[in-house]
């Protein structure tokens, strides 16, 4: 058991590291930072310390290791370096946990070859992640390092839910189901709206849109995820700022065989330049605004589809759960562009949603309730804070709490 309150959280990307250093005495930040451009000659290390003073680092970050070097060395100027026996933790973003890990993990060695035999169905992701955790164990040997993953809260997600319809051999063979992304965010958000109306989880139902340049959506049942949108990988569900979303399976074939593109083309096509940007140039929810405004036609076109795939998954779940309480607007576009809230939810008022327009508009950090105080369904703005949730989870499997 640890005397320490700080946990260290970590988010490795391929080329970047995210990291917090959260005080989990009042969930404050001790320091805060980016590591981008890993491996190419123009790096940039910016590093916010806890009275908010910005320092910028600019330099080569040959790798992983050199970044997070870079990155103690910046906490050991604050005094707190990661020799500091205030560290309790730290927390790693782990996006692929497969079926197995369905909860924050103390790493172990036999965990990290778990991680590693999921790169094929995350290998963008995972081999960043334990990249990340493999320095930070040589960094601190000592300290317990905890992998939160992705995935690991649609582990819930019931079996009809998470199948595809394809031949069973064939999917176990390829470990081809539904696993869902974003859930350390929907965790988060589902509870915070629970907190928010002064509610119980266990008994609230509701609807999580998690709209920032990757976008999806779940249903929550009492605190359980029983949908969500993304699938095998983070390219199925909603219109996202650069990834289509659904799309006829069909599509694929037809753009090799009869366009000629190759599988490593349309993957780039259907994840780095469609959603938003595809179909306007644009995947900054500000600027689509912005042009719509101005009576761009193909700015408007973007904003209908993006808004017309949401209202299409809010009917879904709406029919997944039965009864829904509350619907969460949550990440950039959630919690800044009310445009899109209100879009989404207009003319619903027979399904009890609704959104107070004066309530609405108002510009705020804070958790927030949009829609009039009869409405049957509460429509919040609930801010997520992804590594905030990570440290708490952490956080309590050193302690023994979980
Ligand atoms: P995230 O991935 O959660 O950081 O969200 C990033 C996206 O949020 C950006 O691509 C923007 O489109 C969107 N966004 C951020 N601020 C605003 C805003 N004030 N209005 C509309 N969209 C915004």
């Amino acid at each position: 058991m640890t005397e320490g309150t700080l946990v260290l959280v970590l988010n490795a990307g391929s080329s970047s590291v995210k990291y917090q250093l959260i005080d989990m005495l009042d969930g404050s930040r001790a320091a805060a930072g980016l590591v981008e451009r890993i491996g190419e000659p123009a790096g940039r290390l910016v590093h916010t310390a806890a009275d908010g003073a910005e320092r910028e680092l600019l330099g080569a970050f040959p790798d992983h290791t050199a970044a997070l070097d870079a990155v103690a060395a910046e906490l050991a100027a604050d005094g707190l370096g990661l020799d500091s026996p205030r560290l309790a933790a730290i927390g790693h973003r782990v996006v692929h946990g497969g079926r197995r890990f369905t909860a924050p993990t103390v790493v172990t060695d036999e965990v990290l070859a778990e991680v590693r035999r999921l790169i094929p169905v995350a290998p963008l992701h995972n081999p960043a992640n334990i990249t990340g955790i493999e320095v930070a164990r040589r960094l601190r040997p000592d300290l317990p390092q905890v992998a939160v993953f992705d995935t690991a809260f649609h582990t819930t997600v019931p079996e009809h839910a998470a199948r595809y319809a394809i031949d069973r051999a064939v999917a176990d063979e390829h470990r081809v189901r539904r696993y869902g992304f974003h859930g350390t965010s929907h965790r988060y958000v589902s509870r915070a709206t629970a907190r928010l109306l002064g509610r119980d989880p266990a008994e609230l139902n509701v609807i999580v849109l998690h709209l920032g340049n990757g976008a999806s959506a779940s249903a929550v049942a009492g605190g359980v995820c029983v949908e969500t949108s993304m699938g095998l990988t983070p390219l199925e569900g909603l219109v996202m700022g650069t990834r289509s979303g659904d799309v006829d399976p069909g599509l694929v074939f037809h753009l090799h065989r009869v366009g000629g593109l190759t599988v490593d083309e349309i993957d780039d096509l259907l994840n780095r330049r469609s959603g938003l940007l595809g179909l306007c140039g644009d995947n900054d929810m500000r600027e689509i605004l912005r042009r719509a405004g101005e009576g761009d036609q193909a700015a408007q076109l973007a904003f209908d589809a993006y808004v017309h795939r949401l209202r299409k998954y809010i009917g879904a779940y709406y029919a997944v759960l039965g009864r829904v309480d509350a619907i969460a607007f949550t990440a950039g576009v959630g919690e800044n562009a009310a445009p899109v809230r209100a879009a989404a939810c207009a003319g619903l008022e027979a399904l009890g949603i609704e959104i107070d327009a004066e309530l609405n508009s108002v510009r705020s950090r804070e958790a927030r309730v949009v829609s009039p105080a009869y409405a049957r369904v509460a429509v919040a703005v609930v801010p997520t804070d992804e590594e905030l949730e990570i440290a708490q989870q952490a956080f309590a499997l050193v302690r023994g709490d979980t």
